[in-house]
């Protein structure tokens, strides 16, 4: 068992009386606690992981440590997690989607069934201040985080169950426009930008306390919706486009106009978005390995573990051939949104169990937050610092859109 601090600091008191002349310095010891005391001082709060899928999908149980996948909990617990945002998502469509809103009803229970069987270890909430309270208790809170516009169906009354229900962000969109948002996924010309029930949307947003997020849309409906929102605002997992182009990334510009609401942009660690040279490697692998994932979607059919079991290892064996990107790559991309933004502008995203494995080396699952402090460190970035990147700005941007909501007007 790793020594607490006050016992660290005992420790190196007696060691040090205990020695004759020259006297050690335990000081230089007593300044770098043992890894896990600083996970214990720190919020670690993750905007982004796809675990519902998991959950909805292959029955993965939360409360074991996996050989698959990127969450439970013993490693959220292992890698100081105090607050997880577990997304509501399914598959985007265009025009109308009423089973789209049944369907994130539906993924909404299943989370709170998961949750309501570990309540030794995890606590479902909806604020900073639940999130506080429950690592008081020694509890991760989980909370909801809405992927996907077209989850409402174009009507604000779905939206405001959502948000009853505990919904805290919405992504305006996912990888297709909706009737009132362009996404960066879409390569229609039809982009809507953000339309005037998109602003509609928008403001209800800002009037619940509802934190909007701006990944997954297009650049033109970001401008507008930098327009139009009052509030902060948030992209919950998205990355840099001046060091990897794809279109998901933000640019500088973007990345400066979300600080300048006193917003947080989560940096998500999905390879595919970190390194372009990983997305054409990628990309090739796929085009020699065609067919092979539909044959195991075949093979296994009506055996979901099986199946996620399958797709796992085939992944891991991907990774082998072409190389996982350096933890550098991921550290390279919050240096460069710190440089931008400053550091209180600046969050954690990963896309846990959303990016079929595709993450840096050292980045494999959710146990890994020391090796990102460690690499945070070797960037220069002070203890202070990295607790703000790690919890502490996302706790903020909370805080501030709830104080700007008006659920009375
Ligand atoms: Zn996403």
């Amino acid at each position: 068992m790793p020594l607490t601090r006050r016992q660290w600091v005992l420790a190196a008191a007696a060691w040090s009386a205990a020695c004759s002349s020259p006297a050690p310095e335990p000081e230089t010891a007593v300044e770098t606690p043992p890894e896990a005391d600083f996970l214990k001082n720190v919020h670690v709060i993750d905007l982004h992981c796809d675990t519902p899928m998991r959950i909805a999908a292959e029955g993965f149980d939360l409360g074991k440590r996996n050989d698959y996948g990127q969450v439970d909990i013993p490693r959220l617990h292992e890698g100081g997690y105090t607050g997880v945002f577990f997304s509501v998502y399914c598959p985007g469509a265009r025009g109308a989607t009423p089973e789209k809103f049944q369907e994130a009803l539906d993924i909404m229970a299943k989370i709170e069934a998961e949750v309501g069987r570990h309540p030794g270890d995890l606590f479902l909430g909806d604020s900073a201040g639940d999130i506080e309270r429950a690592k008081q208790e020694g509890k991760i809170t989980i909370l909801y985080g809405i992927e996907g516009g077209h989850m409402i169906d174009s009507k604000l009354d779905n939206l405001r169950t959502l948000f009853s229900k505990g919904g805290r962000y919405m992504t305006l969109t996912h990888s297709k426009h909706t009737p009132w948002a362009g996404s960066s996924g879409d390569t229609a010309a039809d982009d809507p930008g953000l339309t005037e029930l998109g602003r509609e949307i928008v403001a209800e947003m800002n009037r619940l306390g509802m934190m909007v997020d701006v990944s997954h849309i297009s650049d033109k409906t970001f401008a507008a919706v930098r327009e139009t929102s009052a509030a902060p605002l948030i992209a919950s997992h998205s990355s840099c486009r001046a060091l990897s182009s794809a279109p998901r990334n933000m640019t500088d510009g973007m990345l400066k106009q979300v600080a300048d609401t006193g917003g947080v942009v989560h940096i998500n660690y999905y390879d595919g978005f970190l390194d372009d040279g990983f997305r054409a490697r990628s990309a090739a692998w796929g085009e020699d390995h065609k067919g092979e994932a539909e044959k195991l979607k075949a093979e296994y059919a009506g055996d979901p573990q099986g199946l996620a079991h399958a797709l796992y290892r085939r992944q891991i064996a991907k990774l082998d051939e072409i190389g996982r990107p350096p933890l550098a790559v991921l550290l390279d991309h919050f240096e460069h949104a710190v440089t931008v933004m400053g550091v209180e502008g600046v969050g954690l995203g990963s896309d846990f169990d959303g990016v079929d494995e595709e993450l840096p080396e050292g980045m494999e699952d959710c146990s890994k937050t020391m090796n990102l402090v460690e690499g945070l460190r070797g960037r220069g970035l002070s203890d202070g610092d990295i607790s703000k990147i790690l919890g502490e700005n996302t706790l903020r941007v909370m805080r501030d859109v709830q104080a700007a909501a008006k659920p009375d007007a």
